[in-house]
């Protein structure tokens, strides 16, 4: 039990009249209570109604990689602000200064950072990048952006048009011009036979690029690892193959690592378990594990040098965030950058999540709706079938069911893909980057018992 504050049933009745909650029907909260949760620590979180959960998806989006209560974290935001809360426009501040400096030193081949505040902003900031060097060095060619099938990179309009889940574009086009979609990569949803599936997979973005025109594309914006799209770990030789084909398109490739950045697939970036070399990364959620809100879109000194051309008055990168001048953000992810690595979080990492995915294998093999396991470090997913023959996806309502059976052991999970047929329904574990042995069998065990209950 935690304790809970003695207003709790005016906040709850507050939040119904007046809070529009992030992904809700509410519909639904006119005969069930709203979530809300009051407390967390280390792994572990507290609802209003003063049960305890173990947090198996990290905030509930993949974002809280120390875990909660981190006390070091809220002194060096408190004593940063204190000294100096906020400035932007063209000047720097020291913990921005610091913390750069910090992320370049783990990511060899970058050089610069460009500070936001959330995912979506750092990647339409990429975006912003490629159009004006299109303008001003390809004379408008090389604009075109490829994303791929079953990627996300933001609620923005920018950003939802290089989505790659429809469900969640509907509604909100029309949409900026010149983004074009390459197919997905996930195996278990084949869609070429025979082997060599990454290559295959890969091959099918040179066939886009062949048919848009190689001067029409500057940018390929990819997930290291597809997050709510279904978890999907790209086959082996898709990464080298992608690089060749950027290579000789002249093509810049940007990784979105909203969620594998820092730490969360056991390197310190998604892209490093693959021997990527991209041209621009963007990071949020972990950076500084939701205690600040902080994002930085990171590249090489070969394209920050492209917007130095002083004789064209536009020719500097004309863009400002007004809260990318907070300096909680950087002092915060300073610090969070400093646990990570002096507790040992990566190595961590890749320990614990060997054991969630040998757990979720076992759980596999004794629950037929299991389809596929798929996963890396700390990030794995399970997609969950009618029949493992015809692969069709379990429905939304079942899906559920077992989230909500797993919560009533203890444990909250997550399921990607609601909705979408044909991609759907991977439950979803993101623990924090703290798992213990005990943390991980505690979450599978909950899982065991939902999908037993729920499935039979
Ligand atoms: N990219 C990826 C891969 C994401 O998963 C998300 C958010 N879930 C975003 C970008 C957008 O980040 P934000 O919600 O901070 O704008």
């Amino acid at each position: 039990m935690t304790t809970l504050p003695n207003d709790i049933s005016a906040v709850i009745e507050a939040d119904r009249a007046h809070v529009w909650h992030h992904l809700l029907q509410h519909k639904a909260l006119e005969t069930s209570d709203p979530r809300i949760i009051v407390k967390g620590d280390g792994m572990r979180v507290w609802d209003a109604g003063g049960r305890e959960y173990l947090d198996a998806v990290s905030g509930g989006v993949w974002t809280v990689n120390v875990g909660y209560g981190r006390t070091s974290i809220a002194d060096a935001v408190r004593d940063q602000l204190v000294e100096l809360n906020y400035f932007a426009g063209s000047a720097g501040s020291i913990p921005a200064a610091k913390f750069a400096q910090k992320l370049i030193s783990k990511m060899p081949g970058l050089a610069r950072v460009y500070f936001a505040n959330s995912g979506s902003e750092a990647n339409e900031k990429v975006f912003k990048m490629v159009r004006q060097i299109s303008a001003q060095h390809y004379g408008g060619g090389k604009s075109k952006i490829l994303f791929r099938e079953r990627d996300y990179h933001g609620t923005t309009l920018g950003t939802l048009a290089a989505c790659g889940q429809p469900q969640r574009a509907a509604h909100y086009g029309p949409f900026p011009d010149g983004f074009v979609e390459v197919p997905h990569c996930l195996e278990y949803r084949a869609q070429w036979e025979g082997q060599d599936y990454g290559r295959r997979a890969a091959d099918a973005i040179e066939e886009v690029i062949l048919r848009e025109g190689p001067d029409t594309v500057g940018l390929l914006c990819l997930e290291p690892v597809t997050a709510g799209g279904g978890v999907i770990v790209p086959p082996a030789g898709y990464w080298d193959r992608v690089q060749e084909i950027c290579k000789k398109y002249n093509v810049l490739l940007h990784i979105d690592e909203v969620v594998c950045g820092m730490g969360r697939t056991g390197e310190w970036f998604g892209y490093q378990n693959f021997g990527i070399k991209p041209d621009f990364v963007t990071m949020a959620k972990g950076v500084a594990s939701g205690y600040a809100a902080i994002a930085c879109t990171v590249t090489t000194n070969a394209v920050f040098e492209k917007f130095k051309t002083a004789e064209d008055p536009l020719g500097y990168f004309r863009d400002i965030s007004t809260f990318g001048g907070c300096t909680a953000g950087p002092a915060a992810a300073l610090e969070n950058l400093r646990i990570i690595e002096e507790e040992g979080l990566l190595e961590n990492t890749r320990a614990m999540g060997a054991r969630l995915m040998g757990n979720l294998r076992d759980l596999m093999a004794r629950h037929s709706v299991i389809g596929d396991v798929r996963g890396c470090g700390l990030f794995a997913g399970a997609e969950l079938v009618t029949d493992r023959t015809t692969k069709a996806p379990l429905d939304e309502a079942t899906c559920a069911r077992i989230v909500a059976e797993t919560a009533a052991r203890g444990v909250m999970i997550g399921v990607t893909n609601r909705s979408l047929p044909g991609f759907n329904n991977t439950l979803c574990l993101s623990p924090a980057l703290i798992a213990t042995c005990a943390d991980i069998d505690a979450i599978t065990d909950a899982m065991d018992g939902a999908l037993s209950e729920v499935c039979g």
